[in-house]
């Protein structure tokens, strides 16, 4: 694959690190845990919507667009990442955000991303909650064209086969960075929320050639649903770069059992993973994606689902931001 033939912007230098978490993997009795560190991105204390954003701001730019819209729930780190990356590059951005998480908490509704957000200049509209997002995006988008702004519209999560190579790309950078450093992989671990770093994960290792397999964790849909829309854009992605022969349904895999009560709604694990990770190794996870995400690694391994033997990597998407929009349940005595 070559991605040199898609308009990109340079936002971080590469790679980002790949570290072995000795404390992690000794306190779980196995695997060998390696974690690629997505949440040192840089922009705006960093994520996975950065190296969708290098491929997403590539086009808006090449197109002309001065005013980027997109959409997410009230605590996107995809709106806070896409904001900073706006102004960077002297673009407005207008974020609808989906009051998709049914609270009155003043830090979830003021904090963490939000406060970033309204720092960063974006503007903010506010969506009640269940509406087809994209299209509310596609709509706006179409309001402020006819009022003569040059707008790109960017869908919930930079989710499409364009913001994908970000992940297409990442996967890219895995593979040469763990031959250079002798490192056999055999399992890669993801939140997977609206696709696209899942996606663009699959299409790059399989366009590596490396038969590595993608769990992803899911955040949100039950199982049937994520994995569909999981291979429908790694299927788009694929054909977008050029990847003879696609990607099969076999290859992508999501565990859907760590969503908890719904999307952005904590768990026990989601807590136990967040301080695990904080006091074994001073990382900081996420309490909608990256904290789920790793709850359901830790539980995985405990059961034996993922082997003792194997060597595990698992990409920290970021998010950490969002942990100030939950203080109260941080501070709160977990329920047994
Ligand atoms: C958006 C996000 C994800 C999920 O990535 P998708 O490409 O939407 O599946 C995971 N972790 C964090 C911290 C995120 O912000």
């Amino acid at each position: 694959m070559h991605l040199a033939r898609f308009p990109r912007v340079r936002l971080f230098p590469t790679p980002t690190p790949l570290e072995k978490l000795e404390n992690l993997s000794r306190t779980l009795g196995g695997p060998e845990i390696w974690i690629k560190r997505d949440d040192c991105t840089v922009v705006a204390t960093g994520g996975n919507k950065v190296r969708k954003l290098e491929w997403l701001i590539g086009e808006a730019r090449a197109q002309g667009a001065t005013h980027i819209v997109t959409q997410g729930a009230v605590q996107s780190n995809h709106v806070r990442q896409t904001a900073a990356v706006a102004r960077r590059f002297g673009m407005t951005c207008t974020a609808l955000l989906e009051h998709r998480v049914e609270t009155n908490d003043r830090d979830y509704l003021n904090s963490g991303n939000v406060l970033l957000d309204k720092l960063f200049g974006c503007k903010i509209e506010y969506r009640a909650s269940g509406l087809d997002m994209n299209a509310e995006a596609e709509a706006k988008g179409a309001a402020l064209r006819a009022e003569g702004e040059k707008v790109y519209v960017i869908p919930g999560g930079g989710s499409n086969p364009v913001g994908a190579l970000g992940y297409v790309s990442c996967a890219q950078e895995l593979v040469q960075q763990a031959d250079e450093m002798g490192l056999r992989i055999d399992r890669m671990v993801t939140a997977s929320g609206s696709a696209g770093t899942h996606a663009g994960l699959l299409v790059g290792l399989q366009g590596c050639n490396t038969g590595i397999p993608v769990l992803g964790i899911g955040v949100r849909l039950p199982k049937d649903r994520q994995e569909a829309n999981v291979h429908r854009l790694a299927e788009a992605t694929a054909s977008y770069v050029g990847l003879a022969g696609g990607i099969p349904r076999s290859a992508v895999e999501a565990n859907c059992d760590y969503v908890g009560p719904g999307y952005g709604q904590p768990t026990e694990g989601m807590r136990e993973a967040v301080e695990l990770l904080a006091q074994e190794e001073g990382i900081l996870l996420d309490p909608v994606y990256s904290g789920k995400a790793m709850a359901g690694m830790i539980d995985l391994i405990r059961k034996g689902t993922i082997g003792k033997n194997e060597r595990v990597v698992f990409l920290h998407t970021g998010g950490a931001v969002g942990l100030f929009g939950y203080t109260g349940f941080f501070e709160s005595a977990p329920a047994t």
